[in-house]
């Protein structure tokens, strides 16, 4: 059976048997809270159960490497939506140990994607259109600083208003302890 498939089936018997309403809540996070993270497997029932975060509580926002790419990106936008719209007036950035966005090797995702079929015609094309592809792969050398940095941009963004708390945390994927980077509550 295909993927698709085994996902719809299940989706069914869920929809049928009323599974959902355990999970019934409201678009409005309970604990006023934005979380941006990362994609990493071992986070996506590690995370909310480590933090005690339940269905409703929370905007959660995740991508490669909890990183902001751009002040007017995706990511940015997310949590200027959630802070208006959705009351939320802290927002927590948690890295992790061990990110796949660590020190990625930019030559090896080049090289699999030839391999794969894309052709080098095409990546140049991008870099001499203005697209810089190893800047735009490039994860981080340090989570700490990098957690920092989201940290700062999110506070100094022109659009976030100066009263929200941001706290830059670092969680380990193993055991779900959090580290505290930046305590939100302490920076001036
Ligand atoms: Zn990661």
């Amino acid at each position: 059976m295909n993927k698709l498939q085994e996902i719809l089936d299940y989706n069914k018997l869920f929809v049928e048997t009323k599974e959902y309403d355990k999970y019934i809540t409201s678009k409005e996070p309970n604990k006023k809270l934005v979380i941006l993270s990362c994609m990493d497997t071992r986070l996506t029932e590690l995370l909310p159960k480590a933090l005690n975060l339940k269905n409703g509580d929370v905007k959660l926002i995740k991508n490669a490497g909890a990183s902001i790419m751009h002040p007017f990106g995706s990511i940015v936008r997310s949590i200027v939506v959630a802070v208006y719209e959705y009351q939320a007036d802290e927002v927590l950035v948690i890295g992790h140990h061990g990110c796949g966005m660590s020190n990625l090797n930019v030559d090896k995702i080049i090289e699999k994607a030839v391999q794969r079929g894309i052709s080098l015609e095409v990546i140049t094309t991008l870099c001499n259109a203005g697209i810089d592809i190893r800047k735009w792969l490039h994860g981080f050398n340090s989570v700490e600083e990098s957690i920092k940095e989201s940290v700062e941009l999110i506070k100094n963004h022109p659009l976030i208003p100066k009263d929200i708390k941001v706290h830059g945390l670092i969680i380990d994927p193993g055991t779900g302890k959090l580290e505290v980077v930046l305590n939100g509550y302490e920076v001036i």
